[in-house]
This record gives C-alpha cells, sequence and structure tokens, in this order.
C-alpha cells in the first residue's frame, strides 16, 4: 500500500468545506475526494466532479477494482461487503446509533481494545473506517499524489479513522459563523426553526471537538469560513504550511487538475466564481432569532472569535 497522508476536513453542514475541499485539490500533490464516506450510498446515481455518472467514472471504478481485488470479492459486491457508512455515521439516527456515537466519541485510545470485544457496533466502526482508509490508499496510489484530502465531515468517522490509523490522520476543523450555519439550514431545511438550528451546530461542533481532542495539536488545525474567503492567500497558505506542502497560486482559482469529487456542491467549480463571503444572513436573520442564537450558543461562537 502506498504511504500517503490521510487529511480530514471535518466542519458542520453548511460551513463551507465544498470550497476549501475544491481549494485543496487544486494542488499538484493533493487529491480531494469530496465526501468520500457517500461514495456507496450515492454511486449508482449521482454525478462526479468529472460529469460522468460515479457508476461509470473510470477513476472510482479503478479505485474500487483495487479495493474488491485486494480483498477477492467481484466490484459489483463493493456496496455490500465494504461498507463505508456505519450506523454511528448516518444522518438519522437510532437511540441506540446515539447511544455508539457517543461511546465512540468518548472513547480513548486505551480503552478500545476492551470496547472491540464487547461492543460489535464499535467494532462494525472500525470496519467501516478501516475501508475508508483502504479507499484513501488507493485514491492516493491511482492519482499519484502524496496527500488525499476528503471532506466526509463526519466526527464519528474521523474519530473511527483516528483509532484505526492514529499516525495518520490530520484534521482541518472549518468553523463558520453559527448564526450563519443555522440560517442557511433553516433556508435549506424546512424542518428547522432558528432556534432548533442553533441547537444542531452547538451539538455538532462539540461532538467535533470531542473527536478530535486528544489528536496532537500539530496534526490539527482549526480554518474560519470566514477568514478564508476574505484572505484566501494567507489561509491558504498556513493550511499548505500545515500540509508540509507548498502553497501553490493556481489553488486560488480551484479549478485545476483532473477533479473527481463525490457527493459535493460543485456550484463553485461550474460557476469559476471568485472566493467571496456571502453574509446576506446579516441582513436576514431578526433580532430575536439573534437573541435566541446568544442564549443558546453565543458562548462557542464568541470562543470561535464571532461576536
Ligand atoms: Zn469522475
Amino acid at each position: 500500500m502506498q504511504e500517503f497522508q490521510n487529511v480530514q476536513i471535518t466542519c458542520v453542514g453548511h460551513s463551507g468545506s465544498s470550497l476549501l475541499n475544491l481549494i485543496l485539490g487544486a494542488h499538484s500533490q493533493i487529491t480531494s475526494t469530496g465526501e468520500l464516506m457517500s461514495l456507496q450510498t450515492v454511486y449508482s446515481y449521482e454525478n462526479c466532479a468529472c460529469g460522468r455518472r460515479l457508476g461509470s467514472c473510470p477513476f472510482w471504478q479503478e479505485v474500487i477494482h483495487r479495493v474488491t481485488t485486494a480483498v477477492s470479492i467481484p466490484p459489483d459486491r463493493f456496496s455490500e461487503v465494504l461498507p463505508l457508512r456505519d450506523g454511528a455515521y448516518r444522518h438519522r439516527r437510532t437511540a441506540g446509533q446515539r447511544c455508539l456515537e457517543l461511546l465512540l466519541l468518548t472513547a480513548n485510545r486505551r480503552a478500545l481494545p476492551i470496547l472491540k470485544s464487547l461492543v460489535a457496533g464499535v467494532r462494525r466502526s472500525l470496519f467501516a473506517a478501516s475501508n475508508n482508509y483502504d479507499i484513501l490508499a488507493a485514491v492516493a496510489e491511482l492519482a499519484g499524489t502524496p496527500v488525499v484530502v476528503d471532506s466526509s465531515k463526519n466526527p464519528v468517522r474521523t474519530r473511527s479513522l483516528f483509532f484505526a490509523h492514529p499516525d495518520n490522520l490530520k484534521v482541518i476543523h472549518l468553523v463558520r459563523d453559527g448564526r450563519a450555519v443555522a440560517h442557511s439550514w433553516v433556508k435549506a431545511y424546512g424542518k428547522f426553526d432558528y432556534a432548533a438550528a442553533a441547537r444542531q451546530w452547538l451539538y455538532r461542533d462539540r461532538a467535533i471537538r470531542l473527536a478530535i481532542r486528544d489528536i496532537p495539536k500539530n496534526y490539527r488545525i482549526r480554518v474560519r469560513y470566514e477568514d478564508l474567503c476574505r484572505s484566501p492567500e494567507i489561509v491558504v497558505e498556513r493550511v499548505c504550511y500545515f500540509l508540509g506542502l507548498k502553497y501553490e497560486p493556481e489553488m486560488i482559482s480551484y479549478l485545476g487538475g483532473d477533479r473527481h469529487d463525490v457527493h459535493i456542491n460543485l456550484r463553485p467549480l461550474h460557476q469559476q466564481s471568485e472566493i467571496r463571503l456571502d453574509e446576506g444572513w446579516k441582513e436576514e436573520v431578526t433580532p430575536g432569532q439573534m437573541s435566541q442564537f446568544a442564549r443558546i450558543a453565543g458562548r462557542l461562537n464568541r470562543l470561535y472569535g464571532y461576536e
């Protein structure tokens, strides 16, 4: 297996991970995968960033061929035999899956052998993490880049990857003003009112901080989406330094390279727009909603520098 660097972008949804993923993937030494953990569920019907259906994209077909050949199964049994998602990685979770999620987030590496022997869910999650890792390795080998960036975002999965391969994981924790995220959620998903969206932001970001708490400090970095949009060169240079790579100015136009990102918002790629911070939410969030947010999640938001 080729040596490569596994880089996970983790953040709450609607925090700008698609943009960061596209920018990083434009580096000559990085392949971005988009939301890799969705490869399995969207494989048959969704488009790859190259414009083909994922199921007929030669890049992903070859990746799947390699990982299935390694375990001697036919490629069409990939979804069934090599799951990339497990209970704890899903959006809709049962109470049992939530317990498993909490267990994985709060456990430390010393407790892992005993948890693995006692809890089938932990074994399943680690198996899924190991399958994800094999796919990342196959991507690195096929693309010929030493770094692979995956913007699956999910903190439980990030933690499982840390458990499975602790020495090969760098994490980019992307944050965005929680008031903007909550607003974006209300607009995108009718089921949330603003207070519920604020609570979700708080809950999900806490899960991320729990997931990465014991990853050594030089293996994780926090990036604010607003800084990325306002000063892309400075922020991207800092991320490149973190990854041990030299900054390439072409990254900012994020159009370069042979792209095969999975399940991310490709609008920035297709519109070729310049990086711009949309602060329309400031006009649209009502004073009442602002107070609601301050009560629910104001403290964490201030911790990230959002006043
Ligand atoms: Zn493709």
